[in-house]
């Protein structure tokens, strides 16, 4: 299928085609016509899939339809369309896709979330917006100050739906919907679907289109995955050892909490590996620094949490490592989603110790298949200390030197 048999203006296919796309993902074959046709939809898909475009694309299409006279586009006009996310990065994200498939048209876009001074934002609103991409709090915010107007907006997209219920937004949520008018289209998209994200969609879509591209649950087939076993105390020295030896190149590992990833941080860059950290307690400006620097190549590992690195969109980054299992299986999704996008290939590695079972278990339930596990990389022996029948025996990582190498024999338990 071509991008020019899916119904969109010039404009917009001139904006694909300085991307390089030269064909419509599956999402956006599916939901872009769709979305035309003004129906309502319900989108199963992670990043990577091309979903920013696959709304984005026919949203701007809409917007081009109703506008009469492009050059009669009034300062200060209200918003039509609103985007939902959960994170700054991915207002961020999302903002720039839009301005990036909006380019040869009149359209304005405004990206609105906290963390930040409002004052920008709401010079940005009174210049005049089309679409706006906002995070659920700092858009009441701007409501309560009178600094926006809901009152147009015809087009409503809720993005990672289920990490927005994750977070606890859905109050938020639900008080942005009782302020739109009730005439609109809406789409909702979401990695992973639970009751209540069924819930919350039957709440507000209208008779939606079910589109699903993955499997509902299940990451990119384009991932390979697997595991390594290892105690909790030599993870850090096997992903030194991996970084090494392995052809990775850029590189994101996630950890469970912030100061596991500021723990883990220091120590590779202790190790002489080029590092940096992204997570809640870290500034926007220190993470929009992080980011850039990983974008840029100038570093080579990426160390962030679950909610930092939620929706970072990294063009081909072939490799994410989980130092630590998630505790929500769902969250083992979202981490993978960032590698294999948009028809490449990725490979994710989880460094799982005997603690972690239970959440292995509950991932693999989840994905429907086991993981396979991989032998121990040269040089590093996987032992079982203790009786290998006894509850308590644990694997550990032991060290071999290399060949003429006069470093002592070492272990790491
Ligand atoms: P998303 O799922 O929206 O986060 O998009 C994932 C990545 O795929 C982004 O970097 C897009 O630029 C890229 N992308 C989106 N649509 C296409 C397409 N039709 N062909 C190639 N790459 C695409």
């Amino acid at each position: 299928m071509a991008f020019s048999s899916l119904g969109l203006s010039k404009a917009l296919l001139r904006a694909v085609a300085d991307l390089g796309y030269a064909s419509p993902t599956p999402i956006q074959s599916q939901a872009i016509p769709a979305v035309l046709d003004g129906r309502d939809l319900l989108a199963a898909a992670q990043t990577g899939t091309g979903k920013t475009a696959a709304f984005t694309l026919p949203l701007l299409q809409h917007l081009l339809d109703g506008t009469e006279n492009h050059d009669r586009l009034e300062p200060g006009r209200p918003p039509r369309a609103l985007v939902l996310v959960p994170t700054r990065e991915l207002a961020v994200q999302v903002g720039e896709n839009v301005r990036a498939y909006g380019r040869h048209t009149p359209m304005r876009a405004a990206t609105v979330f906290g963390g930040v001074g409002m004052q920008p934002q709401i010079v940005a609103l009174r210049q005049g917006v089309d679409i706006l991409i906002a995070t659920p709090g700092r858009l009441l915010d701007l409501v309560g100050k009178r600094r926006v107007n809901l009152a147009k907006i015809g087009f409503l997209v809720l993005d990672e739906a289920d990490r927005m219920l994750d977070m606890g937004f859905i109050p938020d949520l639900r008080r942005i919907l009782g302020l739109l008018p009730k005439a609109r289209q809406s789409l909702m998209f979401s990695a992973t679907f639970s009751k209540e994200i069924y819930g919350l969609a039957t709440g507000f879509l209208n008779n939606p289109m079910d589109i699903e591209v993955a499997p509902r649950n299940a990451p990119a087939e384009s991932v390979s995955q697997s595991v390594y076993h290892v105690s909790q105390q030599s993870k850090q020295a096997l992903l030194a050892r991996l970084l090494r030896s392995e052809p990775w190149g850029q590189t994101l590992v996630f950890t469970r909490t912030k100061h596991g990833a500021n723990r883990l941080a220091e120590q590779l860059d202790r190790d002489g590996f080029q590092v940096a950290v992204i997570h809640g307690n870290k500034s926007q400006a220190e993470r929009t620094h992080a980011l850039a620097a990983f974008k840029q190549d100038r570093v080579q590992v990426l160390v962030a949490t679950d909610i930092a690195a939620r929706g970072i969109d990294i063009q081909e980054l072939p490799h994410v490592v989980n130092f630590e299992l998630p505790n929500v299986p769902a969250d083992y999704v979202h981490r993978i989603g960032r590698t294999g996008r948009a028809g490449s290939t990725g490979e994710a590695v989880s460094l799982v110790s005997r603690e972690e079972a239970p959440q292995l278990r509950d991932i693999e339930r989840l994905l429907g298949r086991k993981l396979p596990a991989l032998p121990s990389p040269e040089g590093y022996m996987p032992q079982t200390v203790g009786n290998p029948s006894s509850q308590k025996a644990r694997l550990v990582w032991q060290s071999t030197p290399r060949r003429g190498s006069t470093t002592p024999r070492r272990r790491i338990i």
